[in-house]
C-alpha cells in the first residue's frame, strides 16, 4: 500500500529513569518511503529507534503500525510484524560465522526451506557475504559487518527497516555502497527509517526527513527542502 501511513508516532515521551530524553515527538512514515532522521550526538536518535522497535519502553504518547496500537506489542512480536532494526555499531556476533549470523536473523520464523531461499537472496544482494559465509563475523571489515547486519535484518523479512547510523566509521566509498543498497531496498518496496549523523547523504537519499534536537523534532520536510534549509546547512552540513 504505497503512500499509506505505515508508522504513526504522536506525542511520544521516552525517559531513562528520571531523565526525559524524547519530548512530545511526532513522526509519520508512509509505506514505500525513505525517511531520514538527522541530529547531533545525543539528540535522542537511537532512543527513538529503540522505542519504535520496543527495546526501550515509552512513557507517553501513541505509536501505531499499520493502524495497530504498538503499546502492548513486545519487541519480539514487533519483529514478527515487520519492524526490524539494524542497531548502531552493527552488533553482529563476532565469534559466529557469517552464515550463522544470517540464520539468527530468521529466529522469529518457522519454515527452513524459505529461510534457505532468503539466505540465497541476501547472498545475491551482498556477494561478499556468500564469499565469506564460513568466516567468523569478527574477521570482516567494518563495511562488511554493516552488510552482514543489514543482511541479518533482511532475514526477518522487514516491512519497516530501522537503520541506526549505517555509515558510522566507514570510508566514503563504502558509505556510497551502503546507501546504494538502501536505495535498492526502497525500489523493491521496503519502507526505511534511516538515522544518520551524516546529514547531507542521508537527506539526499530521503523522500522526507526530520531534524531532532535535544529530544524534539525542530524541522521536517522533504529531503530537498531540508538540504536547502539555512539552519540545516549551518548546523548539520557545515556550510
Ligand atoms: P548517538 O548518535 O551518540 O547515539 P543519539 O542521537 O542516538 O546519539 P541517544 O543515544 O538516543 O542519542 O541518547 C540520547 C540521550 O540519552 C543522551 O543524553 C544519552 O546520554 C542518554 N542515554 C542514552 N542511553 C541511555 C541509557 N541507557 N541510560 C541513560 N541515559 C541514556
Amino acid at each position: 500500500h504505497e503512500g499509506q501511513e505505515m508508522l504513526s508516532i504522536k506525542n511520544l515521551v521516552t525517559s531513562y529513569g528520571q531523565i526525559e530524553v524524547l519530548h512530545d515527538v511526532d513522526i509519520s512514515i508512509n509505506a514505500g518511503e525513505i525517511v531520514s532522521l538527522v541530529g547531533a550526538n545525543g539528540a535522542g536518535k537511537s532512543t527513538l529507534l529503540m522505542t519504535i522497535s520496543g527495546l526501550q519502553p515509552m512513557d507517553k504518547g501513541q505509536m501505531q503500525f499499520n493502524g495497530e496500537d504498538l503499546a502492548k506489542v513486545a519487541a519480539d512480536k514487533r519483529v514478527g510484524k515487520g519492524i526490524v532494526q539494524v542497531p548502531e555499531g552493527r552488533q553482529v556476533f563476532k565469534d559466529m560465522t557469517v552464515y550463522d549470523n544470517l540464520l539468527l536473523g530468521a529466529y522469529t520464523r518457522g519454515k527452513s526451506t524459505e529461510i534457505q531461499d532468503d539466505i540465497e537472496r541476501v547472498y545475491s544482494k551482498f556477494p561478499i557475504l556468500r564469499q565469506k559465509r564460513y568466516n567468523l563475523a569478527g574477521e570482516l571489515s567494518g563495511g562488511q559487518q554493516q552488510m552482514l547486519a543489514m543482511g541479518r535484518a533482511l532475514m526477518a523479512r522487514p516491512r519497516l527497516l530501522l537503520l541506526d547510523e549505517p555509515s558510522m566509521g566507514l570510508a566514503p566509498l563504502i558509505i556510497e555502497e551502503i546507501f546504494e543498497i538502501v536505495r535498492e531496498l526502497k525500489d523493491e518496496g521496503m519502507t526505511i527509517f534511516l538515522v544518520e549523523q551524516n546529514a547531507s547523504q542521508a537527506l539526499a537519499l530521503a523522500d522526507r526527513g526530520y531534524v531532532l534536537e535535544t529530544g524534539q523534532v525542530v524541522l521536517q520536510g522533504t529531503g530537498k527542502e531540508l538540504l536547502s534549509n539555512e539552519k540545516v546547512r549551518e548546523a548539520y552540513l557545515g556550510m
